[in-house]
């Protein structure tokens, strides 16, 4: 039967309504060595919850959350929070990038093929003893413009577990076209590139990179709508906005998905940030302005992560 993996099980697709796909409900980003600046979004339920209820208010339904081991992924929080919050919780599963990749994981020091079986067991048994299975593989990331040698191995061992499990591959992709090659390397493991989404591609506004990615049947993500910490983030959406209605007017709603990035506690609404509703309370309103349809709006943030998080 095909089922959306949550955080308290399996759920029909058709309860998935309104979903953030790319999100972090807690993470910590400034432990790393050489990283000095304190990056983190905070660890507080009540805060979590109190944010995550505006989310709900607003018509939200599911939200995925892509904080993974090294940075702080906990499948007991995000179990409490689903319970607590009415909200359909995804968890994600694999490793981020070369940086935070834990000692523990040992990604140089065993084969592809005993990463891929960790999270295979993580999609079909549970993360440890928690019993609390992961609904997607992601967010996989590389650094840089290019691919590590360590960050390829994760992406095979992810493509592979993506093939045996038939959870879809969400990527962190900055600044630059590295989601070709992070694509490139999931094509080669036999991945459909139908269950694969390109993240962070707000960051390299360029049309004929996203076309490309469409044509091999990826999907790509904005998913840092409303973020302001560079000044390009913060005054560059109208430029995101004319890529996405070119995407649209050219008929691909079908492979765009839009998210938030939530990932710093200044992000929050209680501290003047966006929370969890820049979507519904700027971002969607701004694309009606401009003659953007309901259908449209419900394929992207409906149809569109529903058929991602979809497995069987
Ligand atoms: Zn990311």
């Amino acid at each position: 039967m095909p089922h959306v993996m949550t955080v308290l099980g399996p759920v029909a697709p058709d309860s998935i309504g309104f979903t953030l796909p790319h999100e972090h409900t807690q993470i910590s980003l400034w432990h790393i060595q050489g990283r000095w600046d304190y990056w983190e979004l905070t660890k507080d339920e009540g805060l979590a919850l109190d944010e995550l209820a505006l989310y709900r208010d607003a018509g939200g339904t599911t939200l995925v959350d892509l904080t993974l081991p090294g940075v702080g992924r906990d499948p007991l929080w995000l179990r409490r929070l689903a319970e607590q919050s009415g909200l359909h919780l995804v968890m994600g599963g694999g490793w981020y990038r070369t940086a935070y990749y834990p000692a523990e994981a040992l990604i140089d020091k065993r084969s592809v093929d005993s990463l891929a079986e960790e999270l295979v067991r993580e999609a079909t048994v549970g993360v440890g003893d928690t019993g609390v299975r992961i609904g997607i593989l992601g967010e996989i990331g590389t650094d840089k413009p290019w691919v590590t040698a360590q960050e390829e191995r994760v992406f095979r061992a992810v493509a592979r577990a993506s093939r045996r499990t038939g959870l879809a591959v969400t990527t962190h992709a900055v600044l630059s076209d590295v989601g070709a090659a992070q694509l490139t390397i999931l094509e080669e493991e036999g991945v459909d590139p139908g269950r694969v989404v390109i993240g962070h591609q707000d960051s390299y506004p360029v049309l004929d990179h996203y076309l490309s990615l469409i044509a091999r049947g990826a999907s790509i993500e904005f998913d840092f709508l409303g973020m302001s910490f560079s000044a390009v983030e913060e005054h560059g959406e109208s430029r995101v906005i004319d890529l996405l209605l070119e995407l649209l007017h050219r008929g691909h709603a079908d492979r765009v998905l839009l998210s938030q990035d939530v990932c710093h506690t200044s992000q929050l609404k209680r501290y003047r940030g966006n929370g969890y509703v820049y979507l519904h309370e700027t971002f969607l309103p701004r694309l009606r302005e401009r003659g953007v349809g309901q259908r449209e709006i419900d394929q992207m943030t409906v149809a569109n992560p529903r058929r991602v998080l979809t497995i069987g």
